[in-house]
This record gives C-alpha cells, structure tokens and sequence, in this order.
C-alpha cells in the first residue's frame, strides 16, 4: 500500500475534525483556529535510521539539521512562520553521548537561524535504530494561507532553486562516504524556503503550493488533484542541479524546494516577491490543464509524468 492509500485509509478510520480544524489530514500541514482570527499551522515529520539516513555518510549534526529543516520545510509550503517545536528523540543505548550533544547542535543552529525555540520533548529507549521525530507549529495569518488546493486551469507552475540535487548527492555518497560536492550538501542539509514561503502568502502571490519532499512529479500531482487540474510541464525548464538528470529531479525526493501555482494575472505579485529574495532562483515550468492528464514535453512530444517517490514498498 502506497503512502497515499495509507492516508486516506487512516482519515476514514477518524471522525470527522471539528470546526476550529480550517485545514485538516493531507495538506503539508494542519491549520487550526483555537481562537477566533488566531490560526495555527502544525506539522510533524520524523527521521528514522536505516530508512531516511545513514551514519556511514551522514553526520550526526546532519541529522539533527534535517529533521528540523523537513518540518519547516512544512511550515514553509503553507506561507507561515515558525514558532516552536517538540522534539521526540528514540535512542538505542549504545549510541554514544557525544553523537546526541553534535544532533541537538545541528539542529540547534538551523533552529537559531529559522527563529524557533525548541520548547520540550521526549526520550525513549530504542532497541536499534535511532528515530529522530519533530513536531513544529507556526503562525499565519487566515488570508495567507498556502494550500495544495486552490489552483486552477491555466495557472503557471512555478519551482525555487534546483531540483535533483538531493538524489544525485545520496547517490554519490553511497559510493564516496567522505563526498562534499554541492549535490552532497543538498542531500546532508537541505534549506527550507521559509522567507519565500512567507512572502508568498503575505504577497498572496500563489493560490496554491507543496514543498518537494517525495520529488517533483508527486508534488504537481498533488497540487493538481487537489485542486482538481491536469498539468503540462516543459521539461526544457526544469532547472536541474548540475550533474542530476530530469529523473532525478522528476522521482529524487528530498530537495525541499517549494512548487506553487500563480494567475498569470497575478504574475507581479511574483516579480514582487522575486525581487525580496533575489539570491533564489524561481522558475516557471509549466501550467496546470483542464484536462485531468499530468504529462511533460520534451521537444514537441507529450509524456506521461512518472510517478514520484514510494516510501511504503509494492
Ligand atoms: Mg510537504
């Protein structure tokens, strides 16, 4: 069973949320309004050794790095502002102290950096692997919200920075440990788009966005059927991080670039935006379709989108 069907299997299992819930399961993150005009974004995500990392070619900073960065990477794609996170840490006991002390570092830095306080947590005892689960909450105002599915036919599609550089560093690692290209980095510490997320809601600049983690082909699926769209991407567009392959960027997973749609009417709340964060690339791939087919063109001819990333097996 795919990631998906898991989902949908689990909501329908739960009762149906209550009315403060203004964005409930399967978005990037959940919005809440426990109190009238006061909304609150929460997310979770964890990573789990042997399965997301690896210590032979991933430090024990990296780590605690992008289990904070995935979650913000999160908050990101709905257009909010970080605030605070839980940490739930399940260690084997073999796991020697100094490796703990460089995690809570790393983690610490990026925390710092993104102006979130890390307010309490957990710790169990693992019997092998290290799991390293965080849940963080941010803040947004009502009409700036990001959602997956406001989008619509003829919207452009947009991505920030590189894509593929996640899935060429894992694969360059797993041969060379010690590998400290560009695309290594990207794979080890992955930036979340905070401040172009928060722009891009403040601007409401985009009607719709997802941040990247299960590769691009699974985030503009996401955003079309949620919206209800097809898409048509120009696969001469892709800006693809030197080296990586339009597969990589397609089905790499982990580049945590931000994917949203924008009106063509609205394209200079864009260029506003754009003009704030001028150290990102942003480039236009595509369009969303009324037709509900997700295809990508490659010099005149149209294919069929692969499918993304699958964390649950066949
Ligand atoms: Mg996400």
């Amino acid at each position: 069973m795919g990631e998906h069907a898991l989902i949908q299997r689990i909501r329908a299992r739960l009762p149906p949320p209550p009315s403060f819930v203004i964005v409930g399961i399967g978005d990037d993150a959940a919005v809440i309004e426990p109190e009238r005009n006061a909304l609150e974004v929460v997310t979770t995500d964890s990573q789990v050794e042997g399965v997301h990392f690896d210590f032979t070619f991933v430090s024990p900073a990296d780590v605690g790095h992008k289990a904070l960065a995935v979650n913000l990477s999160d908050i990101a794609a709905m257009g909010a502002t970080p605030r605070v996170a839980l940490l739930s840490l399940i260690l084997p006991p073999t796991l020697p102290v100094d490796h703990v002390d460089a995690l809570i570092d790393g983690m610490a830095a990026l925390a710092v950096r993104s102006k979130v306080a890390v307010v309490g947590g957990n710790i169990a005892r693992s019997p092998g692997p290290v799991v390293v689960d965080l849940t963080v909450t941010g803040s947004v105002h009502r009409r700036r919200i990001l959602t997956r599915t406001g989008a619509r036919a003829g919207d452009d599609l947009y991505v920030t920075g590189a894509l593929g550089g996640a899935a060429l560093g894992l694969r360059t690692l797993r041969s060379n440990h010690a590998d400290s290209s560009a695309a290594a980095q990207r794979y080890r510490r992955p930036e979340p788009r905070l401040r172009f997320g928060v722009l891009l809601g403040r601007n409401r600049a985009a009607r719709a966005c997802i941040d990247l983690s299960d590769g691009l082909a699974d985030g503009i699926r996401q955003i079309g059927e949620a919206s209800g769209t097809g898409a048509i991407i120009d696969e001469a567009a892709l800006p693809i991080e030197p080296g990586a392959t339009p597969e990589d960027a397609f089905r790499g997973g982990e580049d945590y670039e931000l994917l949203f749609a924008v009106s063509p009417k609205l394209r200079r709340r864009l260029d506003a935006v754009k003009r704030l964060t001028k150290d990102l690339a942003v480039t236009r791939i595509g369009r969303l379709t009324a037709e509900p087919a997700f295809l990508s063109e490659r010099g005149g001819k149209a294919e069929i989108l692969p499918e993304g990333f699958v964390h649950f097996g066949p």
